[in-house]
């Protein structure tokens, strides 16, 4: 009997020593950007250890060039992003949108990393300051954010956004293998502009609603026979840039005036 009660809390002792080493694993952060234009860099950062908690990321930018660190600020990843509840990370409130103005910034190519605790963000991002594009370092499937080339102003409070979810971007332009011969008529009766043009599922984001993707605030003015449930078409001006843009997932936020 006196075997069995060591047996027992030898047992019970590697157990605990398992349990500690997974906690140990798992309380690791992790953080990821989601997208770096021209008027914001988006991300979000997680611990599973404190699956509800909003981490406090830093975000760093440097000068390729000249290798000297021209940003670094702290930002709180609280934002409800609902592909992460989706996929279990806690409450879900783990993203940030931090406003950029690259205005300020010379031209050129810029290294933009994410820190959360030591950890470094798995998708450090290069962003060429002056073409308005971003794309990873590591990303090879060549995912490159064409967003459209100028962005309305009015998201740069960041306040009175509701998230909508996920949804499926691609792009049109006024061609005519895009636009069937409407150019740039849209259904509304708005003249369409690059930047600034979605069609939606009217059903789904009513026809006049400002609409985030990826730090662009777009208008929902026209629609597409294709365009059904969570699918926003961009419009862009050239089908290069259609054509560039492919298909996305995009976090997609209702902006409240
Ligand atoms: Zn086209």
């Amino acid at each position: 009997m006196k075997f069995r009660h060591v047996l027992t809390g030898l047992v019970f002792t590697m157990g605990i020593l398992a349990a500690t080493a997974l906690t140990s694993l798992a309380a690791i952060p992790t953080g990821r950007f989601e997208s770096v234009n021209s008027t914001a860099v988006c991300g979000w950062a997680y611990n599973s250890s404190a699956p509800n908690d909003a981490l406090t990321v830093r975000i760093s930018i440097t000068n390729k060039e000249t290798g000297e660190e021209v940003f670094s600020q702290q930002v709180s990843a609280g934002e409800y992003r609902q592909s992460l509840y989706n996929k279990n990370k806690g409450n879900g409130c783990h993203g940030f949108t931090l406003s950029m103005d690259w205005t300020a910034y010379p031209a050129g190519s810029y290294l933009v990393e994410g820190f959360v605790g030591d950890e470094e963000f798995i998708n450090p991002m290069t962003y060429s300051n002056g073409s308005d594009s971003a794309q990873s370092a590591q990303d090879s499937q060549g995912t490159q954010n064409a967003d459209g080339t100028q962005s309305d102003k009015s998201q740069e409070s960041g306040t009175g956004l509701v998230p909508l979810g996920v949804f499926k971007t691609t792009g049109y332009c006024p061609c005519k293998g895009c636009s069937e011969g409407w150019g740039r008529h849209t259904c509304t009766g708005a003249i369409a502009k690059a930047g600034h043009t979605i069609a939606v599922d009217p059903r789904i984001i009513p026809y006049g609603s400002k609409v985030m993707i990826n730090g662009v605030v777009y208008t929902a003015e026209d629609r597409g026979g294709a365009v059904r449930g969570n699918h926003i078409d961009i419009f862009f001006d050239t089908h290069a840039e259609t054509r560039m843009h492919g298909t996305q997932n995009a976090e997609v936020y209702l902006v409240m005036s």
